[in-house]
């Protein structure tokens, strides 16, 4: 059959999160619901704020039906704008305005619009492991190469060294991901600083602009006193693509934001060819009614003391069990160093016990799983004695 090959596998492989989900659905349907802890996905576990649903219902209840279904301006209603500039002023130290923000369907989309935006054939994208899967589909289908540079041990902030080798004459662009999925990582500070460093004296060295992308669809997903350096403060040529899938709880709703710094170099230029991009890849406008909502509920965040119990519970009992982890300073994600040599195998394994976990090899990185806490809190009690049982099948 004469058809896309590279689309022909992307659509007949199912990832392998995908994969896991299935799997639980069969299991908790032959043994009981409760009976399987399933910490494969990543959909939020705590209801958004109460102002998001009166929100809906005031606008549902408005005369203008019309409106509020209505195709909007193609990078999204003013208001709309409006609202997330002066909820970004918030963290910025210059001026974002409104003319420099584009609305799309979530994070997945603001990444696709932007590397479609910024990339030439042969160009290349600098990622960092471990990184979200989707990455790869991206990069790729924007006709841009993937380049994967390793985390440093232990911490899983940036290697600066193998960064250095990474970034050559070819580099458009390089994604980062705070906090992190899979590792609930948060970059400090001081690796924003010494990230922008290098990239400021690789854009000199090769005459042109890296743009630094930063995902941040977990940006308010932080705990304790943690805070998430805002990537505009520190690099020119940034360009942050958002999500309120995770802050409002709103996944399936496909809603976001790209927005590009006012400091980049032709700002205007950029945001002309993200318009351009989000019009070639058929992004008519975002929701409109999801749009409407986000005029009025931009600086909310869910509460987040649910994850944070949840994170408290899984990494002390983890930890005392003898598991190697990575402590999350945010998101709703542990990163766990598995036993024996194949993160394959742990996480056959931890089926036996009941435990669906990720292997995070297609993340870019080996030996290790990924457990989404974003779950009721009784699933992660009652799994805690089957985290024991398989740790102590290995001792
Ligand atoms: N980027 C990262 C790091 C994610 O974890 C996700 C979703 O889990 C996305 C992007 C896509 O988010 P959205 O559902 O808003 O498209």
């Amino acid at each position: 059959m004469d058809i896309n090959e590279k689309s022909y596998e992307l659509g007949s492989k199912r990832s392998v999160i995908r994969e896991l989900f299935e799997y639980g659905k069969k299991r908790k349907a032959e043994i009981g619901e409760d009976k399987v802890f399933d910490f494969s996905l990543g959909n939020p576990s705590v209801k958004p704020p109460k102002k998001v649903k009166d929100t809906l219902i005031k606008l549902l209840n408005s005369d203008n039906e019309t409106a509020l279904h209505g195709y909007t301006s193609a990078q999204g209603d003013i208001a709309t704008r409006g609202a997330v500039a002066d909820s970004l002023n918030k963290l910025y130290r210059g001026k974002i305005l409104p003319d420099l923000i584009y609305m799309t369907c979530g994070a997945a989309a603001s990444l696709t619009i932007t590397l479609k935006a910024l990339s030439n054939c042969g160009d290349e994208c600098v990622v960092f492991a471990p990184f979200f899967t989707e990455y790869r589909v991206f990069i790729e289908n924007a006709g841009a190469k993937v380049v994967v540079s390793k985390p440093e041990e232990k911490t899983f902030q940036i290697d600066f060294d193998d960064l250095q080798n990474k970034i050559t004459a070819k580099t458009k662009a390089v994604i980062i991901n705070s906090p992190n999925n899979p590792s609930g990582v948060i970059y400090t500070e001081s690796t924003i600083e010494r990230l922008s460093k290098i990239l400021n004296g690789k854009e000199k060295e090769y005459g042109h602009a890296i743009y630094l992308i930063s995902d941040e669809p977990y940006r308010e997903l932080v705990y304790g006193e943690k805070i998430v350096p805002f990537v505009m403060n520190y690099y020119q040529n940034s360009i942050v693509c958002y999500s309120y899938s995770k802050s409002l709880s709103l996944p399936g709703e496909r809603i976001g934001y790209i927005a590009v710094s006012p400091e980049c170099k032709g700002s205007g230029k950029v945001f002309n060819a993200v318009c351009g991009a989000g019009r070639s890849l058929g992004f008519v406008c975002a929701p409109s009614m999801f749009q409407k909502l986000i005029a009025e509920c931009a600086d909310l965040t869910v509460d987040v003391s649910a994850y944070k119990e949840n994170r408290d519970i899984l990494y002390e009992n983890l930890k005392s069990f003898g598991y190697e982890c990575v402590n999350p300073d945010g998101a709703f994600y542990l990163l766990v160093k598995c036993f024996g040599d194949s993160a394959a195998t742990f996480c056959e394994k931890a089926k036996k016990h009941e435990i669906l976990v990720v292997p995070c090899d297609d993340f870019g990185i080996s030996g290790y799983v990924r457990i989404a806490y974003c779950v009721k809190k009784e699933t992660i009690v009652n799994s805690l004695p089957h985290f024991l049982a398989l740790a102590e099948e290995y001792k």
